[in-house]
């Protein structure tokens, strides 16, 4: 697999950052190796200063969207050794998809120390668990507290307690992290444990690089050698038969030797289409715990906690403000963030409301999405059978509250307007008590079914 992947990068921060940032900076860029071993992208540099100045401003965007071409999460970025002279463009990006691969690191110009440098530093990081999905860096919420205690507890007594453990939950709502965090933590406390993570689809097409290549015996050795093993996404080894039949052998070796095993998976096993019985049947032995979608509370914390590490922090007002404009997933709630500390940097100017606000009006709830705030507010006064003025008004009785802290649910979806703005449609509220309202209805709606559907009915009359 040969792809251009460093083009298809410039394109994507030409839309996040600008082609300004595109042509001052990474043009003079070039990727001159993937190493899928130790999950480390190695780039080129012109010269130490644009290297430093994309260093400091960039990682987290090269290592958000490198890792999405790549299919991995958050791979590492090292660069290597400056280039003077004219080939620093003439390079083939190589993709080295093959995870069996003895990490060999091929610095553009092999100066012998930093190259062994470089090797070094790439054995640092083992079993491809990545060092920044730490659980220290993860938000607790309600919508994950069950997963992340049960995480924890399984990196307390590895094997012992929930075995397998098995996270699912949609896409982009953190089970790659509480993966990475558990051998991450694990390591910490036993370097010598044998830790991997895989995805279900690196483990495919490493059994069948293992079959094609005659390595099956060494492929179930490597496997069964390990102490912690952590697959991700593994409803992705569905209808592959011959793949679930050897994976099956070395979740019985692991099992039986008391070795921890997590899993992780958009939907429970008995959901997950083409699985072997006696598979699915393991898969559910353990602990089976979800993580749903977070509350605008844990959306904010997520924020603050990802401003800071990137060295910056954003004020309440505007992570309320990015919070509310990215529904259900925390990578596309990350993604805004990004956009909008890259924009400001970029511009210079700082991350007030009515930058994010800018730059996230393009992107965010298109247009065919959003209503009018005075909408909402006619049809839930009609469906509660109340006046509008009685919605915006300081009225408290108990069903009139209520009436109005689902306008305000509803105009946060379905609206572009901030939780300031509501506020000042009920009256001159302020953004703290939307946003209780927000969460309330929230809590509500997970446990009372028919209320969920009243929305969605709503939602619907809304549109029409
Ligand atoms: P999933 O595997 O469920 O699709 P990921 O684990 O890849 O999701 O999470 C997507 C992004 O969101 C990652 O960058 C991750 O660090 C971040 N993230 C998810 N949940 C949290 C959390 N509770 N606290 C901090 N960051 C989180
Ligand atoms: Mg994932």
């Amino acid at each position: 697999m040969r792809t251009d992947i460093w083009s298809e990068f410039l394109l994507i921060v030409k839309q996040e950052a600008g082609s300004r940032v595109v042509d001052t900076w990474f043009k003079a860029v070039s990727l001159r190796k993937w190493d899928a071993a130790t999950n480390t992208v190695y780039l080129q540099a012109p010269n130490e200063f644009v290297k430093d100045w994309i260093q400091s401003k960039y990682m987290l965007l090269m290592q958000t969207h490198l890792g999405r071409l790549l299919h991995v999460s958050m791979p590492r970025i090292m660069f290597t050794e400056i280039l003077d002279g004219a080939d620093a463009h003439a390079t083939v990006v190589t993709v080295q998809p093959s995870e069996q691969s003895p990490i060999s690191v091929v610095p553009a110009v092999s100066q012998a120390k930093s190259s062994h440098e470089l090797i070094k530093r790439a054995h640092t990081f083992s079993g491809h668990v990545n060092h920044a999905y730490t659980f220290d860096t993860f938000v607790v919420g309600p919508n994950n507290s069950l997963a992340y205690a049960a995480a924890h507890a399984v990196t307390e007594r590895p094997g012992m307690i929930y075995n397998p453990l098995f996270i699912y939950g949609g896409s982009g709502l953190g089970k790659t992290h509480l993966l990475h965090a558990i051998g991450n933590e694990i390591k910490a406390t036993n370097k010598d444990a044998t830790i991997l993570y895989q995805t279900a689809d690196r483990f495919v097409n490493e059994f069948i690089s293992a079959i094609r290549f005659d390595k099956i015996h060494k492929f179930q050795q490597k496997y069964k050698a390990i102490d912690v093993l952590l697959i991700d996404d593994i409803q992705f080894i569905s209808n592959k038969d011959q793949t679930q039949e050897a994976f099956f052998h070395i979740f019985n070796a692991l099992y039986d030797a008391h070795k921890q095993i997590v899993f992780s998976s958009d939907t429970v096993p008995n959901n997950i289409k083409g699985l072997a019985e006696r598979l699915r049947s393991r898969l559910a032995w353990g602990l089976v715990t979800d993580i749903y979608v977070p509350p605008l509370e844990t959306k904010i914390a997520i924020l603050k906690k990802k401003a800071e590490s990137m060295n910056g922090s954003i004020s309440d007002e505007v992570a309320y403000f990015i919070a509310s404009q990215v529904d259900s997933n925390i990578r596309d709630l990350e993604g805004a963030l990004i956009r909008v500390v890259a924009f400001s940097s970029l511009t210079n100017q700082a991350v007030t409301l009515e930058l994010a606000q800018k730059v996230l009006a393009s992107t965010h709830k298109p247009q065919s999405m959003s209503v009018d705030v005075d909408r909402v507010l006619k049809c839930v006064a009609k469906f509660y059978a109340y006046d509008k003025e009685q919605l915006t008004s300081k009225n408290r009785n108990k069903d009139l509250s209520f009436a109005r802290q689902v306008a305000m649910f509803l105009m946060k979806k379905m609206t572009d307007k901030s939780l300031r703005d509501i506020g000042v449609v009920f009256g001159g509220r302020d953004h703290s008590t939307v946003m209780h309202a927000v969460s309330k209805i929230e809590d509500m709606m997970r446990g009372d079914d028919m209320l969920g559907q009243t929305l969605k009915k709503m939602e619907e009359d809304i549109r029409v």
